[in-house]
């Protein structure tokens, strides 16, 4: 299953209590205070990881917390901190308080921690509290609670490359081909219920990027028929889009037309992306048959093999320009 979309409560560490001590020294009953502070409660950050690509295991494990601060002790002995911890998600996972609807972070920089809970303070003793109008503090400070909070994490995949079209229009087999992800390939739509990342590796002339498999568009998908809504929101972050036609259909620039209305209706600047329009399976049409390509458009055979090199060195470049232009 891939889950992207996680509620999880996080609370960190109360503070340790400071101590009430005083000293001890042979012969003399009260000696000056000398109780110690707490610690200090554990932090809990959250971490965008290159190897963590859904959000499967916070679906599972939905309470985190950290150590509270111990103590403070007699003779002057601070109370240890708390342990932080760090949680890791996917990145490009979005970050938002689920109280009031805010986002906190967006997880995009990989091994960058994002602040999410405080650990408490710890309570100071009373040697800490001893000023020049109180010499003699009858009381320690407690430790304060730990902060907490509800976190809705969202994923939004971060991809170079979105290959989009209609449901079998060859999405999948383009992914298989050119990158080694395996998504599912099938004959009827909707096989691909889940976004598929591949890595086509760098090659002569051009450097490697990310390609995702959404699922299939239909229309309406904005109104959320067909898998809608939900995968729309892996495309909105992809620089280049691949918008992949089926050879055979009737009017390849009139459904290309569509698909762009599509995403247009979900997010305006989603239109705006530098597009690759792309014919499939050219295979299917026997060459004297094929009619001349729209302007502007490529044309490919994932199963054969045939000019998907070319459409690959496209792309690439597409993303050299959009890396370019940032
Ligand atoms: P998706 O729904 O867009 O991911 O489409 P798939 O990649 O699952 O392909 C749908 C069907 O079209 C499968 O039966 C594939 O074998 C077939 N197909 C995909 N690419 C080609 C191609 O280049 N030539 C031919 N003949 N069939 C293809
Ligand atoms: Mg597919």
């Amino acid at each position: 299953m891939f889950i992207d979309e996680a509620v999880i409560h996080v609370k960190a560490g109360n503070g340790g209590n400071g101590c009430h001590a005083y000293e001890r020294q042979p012969f003399k009953p009260k000696g000056k205070p000398d109780g110690g502070d707490g610690g200090r409660g554990g932090h809990i950050y959250l971490m965008a990881s290159p190897h963590i690509y859904t959000l499967q295991d916070m679906a599972y494990k939905q309470h985190y917390k950290t150590e509270r601060g111990m103590h403070g002790k007699g003779s002057t002995k601070t109370g240890k901190n708390g342990k932080d911890i760090t949680i890791a998600v996917p990145m490009g996972t979005v970050i938002y308080n689920d109280e009031t609807g805010d986002i906190i972070a967006d997880c995009i920089d990989e091994g960058k921690p994002v602040f999410m809970a405080r650990g408490g303070r710890g309570g100071r003793g009373n040697k800490a509290l001893v000023s020049p109008r109180n010499k003699n503090p009858e009381t320690a400070e407690a430790g304060r609670p730990g902060e907490e909070k509800r976190l809705r994490l969202v994923l939004k995949v971060l991809a170079d490359v979105g290959l989009v079209g209609r449901p079998n229009a060859g999405k999948s087999t383009f992914l298989s081909r050119i990158s080694r992800a395996r998504p599912k390939i099938a004959d009827y739509p909707f096989t691909t219920i889940e976004p598929h990342l591949g890595i086509v590796p760098a090659d002569k002339g051009h450097a490697s990027f990310v390609v995702a498999d959404i699922p299939g568009l239909i229309e309406g998908s904005h109104k959320g028929k067909g898998l809608g809504i939900r995968f729309l929101r892996h495309i909105e972050r992809t620089r280049v889009l691949a918008v992949l036609i089926d050879s055979t259909s009737a009017d390849p620039e009139a459904e290309a037309k569509i698909l762009l209305n599509e995403l247009a209706q979900y997010s305006a600047g989603l239109a705006e992306r530098p597009q690759c329009l792309i014919l499939t399976k050219s295979d299917l049409i026997p060459k004297e048959n094929r009619s001349a390509l729209p302007s502007g458009w490529l044309s490919m055979s994932a199963v054969t093999g045939d000019n998907v090199e070319t459409v690959v060195r496209k792309l690439a470049k597409m993303v050299e320009e959009t890396r370019g232009n940032k």
